[in-house]
C-alpha cells in the first residue's frame, strides 16, 4: 500500500533499473554501474500521466514517449520498432510503463500485444491503472484487464492481480479514486518481491529484528521509499466492510452510467462531438469547430463556477472532459451540467455569428 500512483511508478522504475544493471553486469563484469545506467532507456505512452515522465526525471533516466493509435492506445508495433532502433544504437531497453485508463481520455494500452514483447526482451512492464483499476472489480469491465488475467470474481481478487499477472512485473491502482477510499491510498503489486527488495534493501543494526530470516514477517520498509508507513489498509478495510463487493460494484456502475447519460446528451446535439470512446466515468467532448472556440467555452464554463471541467489535448484538438467523480452525483446533476454547458455554448456561438 502506498500513498500515490506516482510513488508506485517511481519505485517500479528504480527496481527495474537496479535489476537490469545487475543483469548486464553479470555479462559484462568490467562495466561500471554508471556506464550501464547511461545506456538504459525506458518507455511509456505519449498519453501516460505526467508522473511517469517525472519518475524518469527523478531517477535521471531516459523515458521515451511512444506514439498511440486512433484510440490513443500504445500498440505492440510502436514498442517493437523503438526497441529495435534503440538496441541498434547500443542502448539497453529496461522498462515500459503501460496505462490502463489514461488521464486524457481513459484509453487502454494493448497489454496482450505489449506484454509478450516486454517478456521476450526482458523489459520490466509496469501497469499504471490508477483510475481504471477499481472498475475491474466488476466482471463486465474485466476484459479491459486482458493480459493481466484476473481469474476470480470476488473482492479478494483485487488483492491478487499481480500473482496472476501474466505479463506485468508490477501493477498499481488507486482505491482513492473510483473505489471511494479517502486520499491517499494506492495499491501496488509486484510479481517477484525479490526484485523490489533486491533494489531497496537496507539493514542497519537499529532496524534488525528477530524474525528477519523466518519468512513470517514481510518487511514492507524494503518495498518503498519512506521507512515508516501509515495504516492505509485500515481505511480500505472499512470501505470494503461498509459497501461490500456489490456496493462498490454498484457505485462504479452508477458512475459509468452517468457518464454514458452525458455522452448521449452530447450526441443528441449536432453542434458537439464525442472525442474518445466513453468506457468509464470520463466523457471527452468538444464543440465542432476551432480550438480557440473550445478554449473560450471552457473558460466561460469554469469562470461561472457551477461546474468545473479540466481539458486535454487529443490529436491536436482542445478537448473538454466531464469526469463523474463524486459518490453523490445523480442524473439530475448530469442534466443540469449539460443544460448549463449548452446555454453557454449557444451564447458563444451566437456572438461568433456577429
Ligand atoms: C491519477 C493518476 C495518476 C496520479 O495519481 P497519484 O496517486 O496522485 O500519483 C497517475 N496515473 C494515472 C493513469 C492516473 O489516473
Amino acid at each position: 500500500m502506498r500513498g500515490t500512483a506516482s510513488e508506485a511508478t517511481l519505485v517500479a522504475v528504480l527496481a527495474a533499473r537496479s535489476k537490469m544493471v545487475k543483469q548486464v553486469q553479470a555479462d559484462h563484469p568490467e562495466w561500471t554501474d554508471v556506464h550501464i545506467m547511461s545506456k538504459l532507456v525506458a518507455y511509456t505512452s505519449n498519453q501516460a500521466h505526467s508522473s511517469v515522465e517525472r519518475a524518469g526525471l527523478i531517477g535521471g533516466m531516459r523515458m521515451k514517449k511512444l506514439p498511440t493509435d486512433s484510440k490513443f492506445a500504445v500498440r505492440g508495433e510502436s514498442l517493437r520498432k523503438v526497441i529495435e532502433e534503440d538496441k541498434a544504437a547500443g542502448l539497453i531497453p529496461f522498462f515500459f510503463c503501460a496505462t490502463l485508463g489514461t488521464t486524457p481520455s481513459c484509453a487502454f494500452d494493448r497489454i496482450t500485444e505489449l506484454g509478450p514483447i516486454c517478456n521476450t526482451e526482458g523489459i520490466w512492464m509496469h501497469i499504471d491503472a490508477a483510475y481504471a483499476g477499481s472498475a475491474f472489480i466488476c466482471p463486465e469491465f474485466r476484459p479491459l484487464l486482458d493480459g493481466v488475467e484476473l481469474m476470480t470474481s470476488n473482492l479478494a481478487a483485487i488483492f491478487t492481480y499481480a500473482h496472476q499477472a501474466k505479463f506485468a512485473d508490477s501493477f498499481n491502482f488507486n482505491p482513492h479514486k473510483l473505489l471511494l477510499v479517502n486520499f491517499d491510498c494506492s495499491a501496488m503489486w509486484v510479481k517477484k518481491r525479490a526484485d523490489i527488495i533486491g533494489a531497496f534493501k537496507m539493514d542497519p543494526l537499529y532496524l534488525k529484528h528477530d524474525h528477519q530470516e523466518s519468512g513470517l514477517v514481510t518487511d514492507y520498509r524494503h518495498w518503498q521509499i519512506p521507512l515508516g508507513r501509515r495504516f492505509r489498509s485500515l481505511k480500505l478495510w472499512f470501505v470494503l466492510r461498509m459497501y461490500g463487493r456489490q456496493g462498490l460494484q454498484q457505485h462504479i456502475r452508477k458512475q459509468v452510467a452517468l457518464a454514458k447519460e452525458f455522452e448521449s446528451l452530447v450526441l443528441e446535439d449536432e453542434r458537439f462531438e464525442i472525442c474518445a470512446e466513453v468506457v468509464l466515468g470520463l466523457v471527452c467532448f468538444r464543440l465542432k469547430g476551432s480550438n480557440d472556440l473550445n478554449e473560450v467555452l471552457l473558460k466561460r464554463i469554469n469562470s461561472s463556477r457551477r461546474i468545473h471541467l479540466v481539458p486535454c489535448q487529443l490529436a491536436g484538438q482542445f478537448v473538454l472532459r466531464l469526469a463523474v467523480c463524486a459518490r453523490t452525483t445523480e442524473s439530475r446533476h448530469i442534466r443540469e451540467a449539460w443544460t448549463h454547458i449548452t446555454q453557454l455554448a449557444s451564447k458563444l456561438l451566437h456572438e461568433n455569428q456577429h
